[in-house]
């Protein structure tokens, strides 16, 4: 931890010692700092007491429940929070997410994920960023111009209904990270829609037949099973 005395510091809550080894490992060699807690208690004290830069969180602790620690912490801080789940969880990464967290990673995941997918939660988190939003985004070969309305994909502009185009927005202002429907729905249809998930799938595959190469093999519109959408920069 020495090596790099600078680095964004992460909170690390996780009580299996074996994950916990992985990711001071993994955090130390990327040069980022980490404190570390096993319980929902000392996570909350850590938190107040060293103002981290991002969070990583497990779910299941000895004392309580990773979804009510993200509830609690959103009182009073912005925080980046990445979850680390367990596969099958799915209900919980939307809850997790709904109640404020950032990312998840499921587990296992090696370290080139985790550090890509803490990269973006940080970046999200930019307090800068709010006040100076982009205006442009370049997402492979697509290009979104805000202030001219204008999406093309290498030289093809590309045509858009309302929806569709708010929706594109949407994803590309949360490029990488993961939104789930309900998300989604609040924010392109407002919250009266936030019940109707079938509505995001069908402009979903409306908005892929138009951006993607292969609709039926999405490389930008990822969905994540169960949990909602992503748009993944292809580079
Ligand atoms: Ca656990």
């Amino acid at each position: 931890m020495t090596a790099h005395p600078t680095g964004p510091l992460v909170l690390v809550v996780e009580d299996e010692p074996q994950m916990r080894r992985f990711l001071r490992t993994a955090l130390d060699t990327h040069g980022y700092r980490s404190v570390e807690a096993g319980t929902v208690s000392e996570a909350g004290m850590l938190a107040r007491t060293h103002n981290p830069e991002l969070i990583l969180l497990d779910l299941g602790l000895p004392d309580g429940d990773g979804i009510d620690f993200t509830r609690q912490l959103r009182t009073f801080s912005q925080t980046p929070i990445v979850v680390l789940s367990a596969r099958g969880q799915e209900s919980d990464k939307v809850s997790a997410l709904e109640a404020g967290a950032d990312d998840y990673l499921t587990k296992p995941f090696g370290t080139g994920e985790l550090i890509a997918r803490m990269r973006v939660a940080l970046r999200h988190a930019h307090p800068g960023l709010a006040g100076n939003k982009k205006r442009t985004f370049e997402i492979g070969d697509l290009h979104i111009d805000l202030d001219s309305h204008l999406i093309t994909r290498g030289a093809t502009e590309i045509h858009l209904t309302p929806i569709e185009y708010k929706l594109l927005v949407l994803m590309a202002e949360n490029v990488g990270k993961v939104l789930t429907h309900r998300q989604i729905l609040k924010d392109v249809w407002g919250p009266a829609y936030a019940s109707r998930p079938h509505y995001v799938r069908v402009h979903m595959a409306e908005l892929r037949k138009k951006i993607e190469e292969n609709p039926a093999r999405p490389k930008l519109l990822v969905t994540e099973l169960g949990v909602g959408y992503r748009l993944r920069d292809p580079i």
